[in-house]
């Protein structure tokens, strides 16, 4: 995503493969000497220069793409259930913000040819929305996503309650950015291998109100039956994220000078002279050669400069500014 960094604007969301967006403007040419040729010299010495191009300050923000979030509590088993359904390797157990971007998987539902990308997200926690530990420069990368899987550790998370570790996380969603609360949810109580029964994932899912897709990731118990629920949940979605950012907007040119006609200004003892006009005349000349300055009195004469200067009450040995540039007036 390109932004505008003085004015916070957002240009363009490069949110395809091959998307372009021109960003600034090249300057227009110069025009060559043979343009300036005549009868009598017809390889003239002398060539315009080419314009100033535009110039702005940019901020790119980078957001991965992937059909599937993995979202939960740290250590509720998302990076080892990436490590499982795909050749992605995440660091598990690990301190949940060792790494600035999300791991990413190809998956591969078993038993058949269809495939999606997973992106396990860490740092969602309680004001991760706030930029507290890193999270929010995850969180913004699930803004891509199409469909979230929401990982719940009910067999060993001690002194925490697994429905409220789950809402919490809603919450935090919903804090960061109200859309991505939309997202539909896959929920994923983990751990199962841990538990004596089915009782407490029931319970769970009771409390929550929602269907509940069971796996462990130490025996593969509820994997495959997840994958092609996520599978067929896809299927079913657009294919773009429903969170889009860019709104089109007119990208003015920058002009070199707003005003056309020509001013002349006293500055000090200096006669500062602008215009459009004058100052793209003045850009396009060459001053380290003759046969160009020759032309450019000729069409400052010609457009009216030395008309306002005199006006202006300029005399000659005066110092007069064009573009920047110091002229001794004669
Ligand atoms: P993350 O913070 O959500 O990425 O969690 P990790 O994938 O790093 O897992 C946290 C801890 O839970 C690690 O010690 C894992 O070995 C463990 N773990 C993950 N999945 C399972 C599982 O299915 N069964 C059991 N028993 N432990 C698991
Ligand atoms: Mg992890």
């Amino acid at each position: 995503i390109i932004f505008d960094d003085d004015s916070g604007r957002m240009l363009a969301d490069l949110d395809h493969p091959d998307a372009e967006f021109e960003v600034a403007r090249g300057g227009k040419g110069g025009r060559g000497n043979p343009r300036f040729a005549t009868a009598v010299n017809r390889a003239p010495a002398s060539a315009e220069l080419g314009l100033p191009g535009q110039s702005r300050t940019l901020r790119l923000e980078l957001k991965l793409m992937a059909d599937v979030g993995v979202i939960g509590y740290p250590n509720a088993g998302k990076s080892t259930l990436l490590s499982v359904i795909s050749a992605a390797k995440p660091k598990i157990g690990d301190f949940p913000f060792t790494t600035l971007v999300p791991n990413l998987g190809v998956v591969t539902v078993p038993g058949d040819d269809r495939s999606f990308v997973a992106a396990d997200i860490p740092g969602l926690i309680e004001g991760a929305h706030e930029g507290k530990g890193l999270g929010s420069t995850f969180l913004r990368h699930i803004e891509r996503t199409r469909l979230l899987l929401h990982l719940v550790d009910i067999a060993s998370v001690e002194g925490r309650d697994p429905v409220e570790d789950y809402h919490q996380i809603n919450e935090e969603l919903a804090k960061f950015n109200p859309q991505l609360a939309q997202l539909p949810q896959i929920i994923v109580p983990t751990k199962i291998d841990l538990l004596p029964d089915d009782e407490l994932v029931e319970e769970f899912a009771r409390e929550v109100g929602r269907d509940v897709f069971p796996i462990s990731a130490a025996t593969n118990k509820g994997i495959t039956p997840l994958l092609r629920a996520v599978a067929d949940k896809l299927d079913t979605l657009p294919l773009a994220s429903p969170i889009r950012q860019y709104k089109e907007e007119d990208d003015e040119l920058i002009e070199l000078t707003p005003e056309p006609g020509i001013k002349v200004k006293r500055e000090n003892e200096d006669y500062v002279v602008t215009g459009r006009r004058v100052e793209i005349l003045a850009a396009k000349t060459d001053f380290n050669n003759e046969d160009a300055v020759r032309n450019f009195v000729h069409m400052a004469k010609k457009i009216g400069v030395f008309d306002q200067l005199a006006k202006a009450g300029a005399k000659p040995g005066d110092t007069v500014i064009i573009a920047g540039r110091e002229f001794d007036y004669e």
